[in-house]
């Protein structure tokens, strides 16, 4: 019968996996995304079952009560949060993935049963999984929490510079391996508490200093950045668990959040290693008023000139960012694109990599408004049609849109390729205010001679607009 058992959670097991697989497959493409999220639920909901029918021997109604709480928490949270908050979200969650994976490492060291368990060789090969599961876990957990602080305003985003602290973080790093050593020759005698205890509180610290050292500039790289590292937490857990579901769905996240990260990078022109060793880019999250009065004057305009533009265009880029979320402007900018193309308009997207505060951010957001995929363009699609661009809408997008990263090497956001709808005939800009975006620099678009800006709450102008037309 247990053997039985074991036989169909294998399979479970694989089943599991080949849905994970599909999943991340689905989700590559914006069409499948959808398909790609229920082989996820799908597979998640199979691993569960599985999981708890195949190892839970003890405390079955402890589980259950734990399992209810934490759903129902991870429901309320979701429900709750607003489309903006939703990168805080994510490294919110990115870290209790780390304290998990601190929690079994620590209960497996505790495990009475460990020692007669494992001898010689296993036991090392063992203590080294449970020691690298606590140190990528406790990395991971304090490394998301400053990144939610970050991401939520509660921490300033400027890079916080130690004196010397390539050495400090060398240190840490000799430290981790030396008390790894340590923790493997006095745990085969029954000890190695302390040499854990003290990596943990240095994987800790380095956690928090990896992040705080990141610049507000950079932080898209660091949300996937600790996806990947709460992937390799899970791995490492379930290399300590002998869990190879764990071990697998582990490497998926780590390697895929390892992907997105050099695909960020990418986007903004930065080097990887450079964005981990910090220190780039001012401060993030508040936009600072004001700024850049000496570069001179700004044309406003107002809404039924913005439809008028609309109407006598014949190709139209719409550009949107932060402020779009900000405003849940999506619906009416489809209401808007819907009446354009009745009309025999051309309205297409384009869509920056890094645009508003998370990987696919305006993606989510334009698919929940209907907006039809095939109209929908990454910028690298798009950026040499702007000379025939008629009008360009930027819809509370900044940082994305700025010249100066292409001009300024002393700007923060200096080599981040950008939607260049300068080069089109005319752009009009929607956003409340002059006030910076989130790397926090002015953007000179806002004062060239075919700009046009359009100011106040980006739903309100463009239902005013949406009227007009
Ligand atoms: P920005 O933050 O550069 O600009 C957003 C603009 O929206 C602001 O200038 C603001 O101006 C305007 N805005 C805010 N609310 C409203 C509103 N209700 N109506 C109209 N306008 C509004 O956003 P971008 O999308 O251009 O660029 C994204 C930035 O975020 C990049 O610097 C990127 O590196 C960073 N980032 C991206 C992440 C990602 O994964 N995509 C993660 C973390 C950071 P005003 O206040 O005047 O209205």
């Amino acid at each position: 019968m247990f053997e039985v058992n074991q036989g169909i959670i294998q399979v479970s097991y694989i089943i599991a996996t080949i849905l994970f697989i599909l999943a991340l497959g689905g989700l590559s493409n914006q069409e499948t995304a959808r398909r790609g999220n229920w082989y996820g639920i799908t597979g998640m909901a199979i691993a569960l079952v599985a999981t708890l029918a195949g190892d839970v021997t003890q405390n079955f109604a402890l589980l259950m009560v734990a399992l209810l709480v934490g759903g129902s928490v991870g429901i309320f949270a979701a429900r709750r949060v607003q489309m903006t908050q939703m990168p805080e979200l994510v490294a919110i969650l990115h870290s209790l993935v780390g304290m998990a994976a601190v929690a079994v490492g620590f209960a497996n060291f505790m495990d009475p049963g460990r020692l007669s368990h494992y001898v010689g060789v296993e036991l090392t090969i063992h203590d080294i999984e449970t020691y690298l599961g606590i140190l990528i876990g406790a990395v991971t957990f304090s490394g998301s929490v400053i990144a939610f602080g970050k991401l939520s305003g509660r921490i300033s985003g400027s890079p916080l510079i130690l004196p010397a602290r390539h050495w400090l973080n060398l240190l840490i790093l000799l430290g981790a391996i030396w008390f790894a050593y340590q923790f493997v020759v006095q745990s085969a005698d029954g000890g190695g508490l302390n040499p854990l205890l003290i990596m943990t509180v240095l994987a800790l610290l380095f956690g928090i200093h990896m992040v705080m050292a990141i610049g507000g500039a950079d932080m898209p790289v660091v949300v996937s950045m600790l996806n990947s590292y709460s992937g390799w937490a899970a791995s490492a857990t379930g290399f300590m668990l002998g869990n190879d579901l764990l071990i697998v769905t582990g490497a998926l996240v780590g390697s895929s959040g390892a992907i997105l990260s050099y695909i960020m990078c990418r986007a903004m022109n930065r080097k990887f290693l450079a964005v981990i060793a910090g220190g780039f880019g001012t401060g993030g999250g508040a936009a600072a008023a004001g700024g850049g009065e000496d570069q001179g004057e700004v044309v406003a305009i107002d809404t039924q000139e913005t439809a008028e533009l609309l109407l006598n265009a014949r190709e139209v880029m719409i550009i949107p960012g932060y402020g779009m979320a900000v405003a849940q402007a999506q619906h009416t900018v489809f209401e808007i694109t819907r009446t354009l193309r009745e009309k025999g308009v051309n309205v297409r997207f384009g869509i920056h990599p890094v645009a508003g505060r998370m990987p696919g951010h305006m993606n989510v957001l334009l698919a929940e408004a209907k907006v039809p995929y095939d109209i929908v363009f990454e910028m690298d699609e798009i950026n040499e049609d702007f000379p025939d661009v008629d009008v360009s809408v930027v819809i509370g997008a900044n940082d994305i849109v700025n010249p100066s990263a292409l001009t300024d090497p002393n700007s923060p956001i200096a080599g981040m390729p950008v939607l260049e709808c300068w080069k089109g005939k005319i752009s009009i800009v929607l956003k409340r205010s002059m006030a910076t975006g989130y790397a926090g620099v002015q953007n000179p678009l806002f004062f060239e001679e075919n700009t046009r800006m359009l100011f106040g709450d980006a739903k309100e102008t463009l239902d005013e607009v949406l009227k007009a037309l």
